[in-house]
């Protein structure tokens, strides 16, 4: 079954988080759901039976790091995922040089993680230099720790990221097959691949003819129930 996961970025206040439990409580499949709040209201969903991710973690286990969150203390808000190496992250907050070492803290720590990964602009053909290099430095200090079931690529092209557009079809089916192709051949591993970049109802079933996708991250369009009733009920 297809993975949804959404990331509601810095978005939502309370009132919107039991709004939005309200309306998909009972309603939704739950087994490959994972939502990714902000931190204060991972534990609404937790307890509302969800799986809940954080949006990041720390690089550092506990200690001197103002502002920032530890692992130890998002699991104690029931996370059993993380999201690593968002492009924002990366942007805003130079989270290319702690990739690795966040990896590390998670799979040792025992939550899975959502590895983003994406060109920043529109190419004509995949860079696959760029994609390589990307999962190269994730994995190379990491090769004990991932397996088939505990790291996750999201694919995101950085351009499509907010932006209303996606890549074609072709394009899609072609970088998932090469992320695939390169860390099976590289690492032995089989990898599972979403897709995430301005996912919404009105690409869904374009996006679900594309060969390869494992599922989806989903940022705006998850920012409203309804949105992710109808996804989850297209992926059924
Ligand atoms: C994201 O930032 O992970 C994302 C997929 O955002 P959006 O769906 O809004 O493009």
């Amino acid at each position: 079954m297809k993975l949804i996961c959404c990331n509601f970025k810095m978005n939502l206040l309370k009132k919107d988080i039991i709004n939005y439990l309200d309306v998909i409580n009972n309603k939704i499949k739950k087994d490959n759901l994972i939502f990714f709040p902000s931190i204060p209201y991972i534990s609404m969903f937790n307890e509302a039976g969800f799986k809940v991710g954080s949006q990041d973690i720390s690089f550092k286990e506990l200690g001197s790091i103002t502002g920032d969150t530890s692992i130890l203390q998002l699991k104690e808000l029931g996370i059993s995922y993380t999201i690593i190496g968002h492009s924002e992250r990366r942007e805003y907050f130079d989270d290319d040089k702690y990739i690795s070492n966040k990896i590390n803290l998670a799979l040792t720590n025992s939550i899975k993680v959502i590895l983003c990964i994406g060109e920043k602009i529109k190419q004509e053909k995949i860079d696959t230099e760029f994609l390589k290099k990307e999962i190269d430095e994730a994995f190379k200090n990491n090769l004990n720790l991932i397996n088939n079931n505990n790291l996750i690529i999201a694919y995101e092209p950085i351009w499509a990221i907010g932006s209303g557009e996606i890549p074609s079809n072709i394009c899609i089916e072609e970088t998932i097959f090469f992320i695939k192709k390169h860390i099976f051949d590289k690492y032995k591993i089989n990898i599972n691949v979403l897709y995430g970049g301005s996912v919404s109802l009105d690409n869904i079933d374009i996006l679900e003819s594309v060969k390869g996708i494992d599922g989806y991250l989903i940022g705006g369009c998850s920012l409203k129930p309804e949105n992710i009733l109808n996804i989850s009920s297209k992926l059924m």
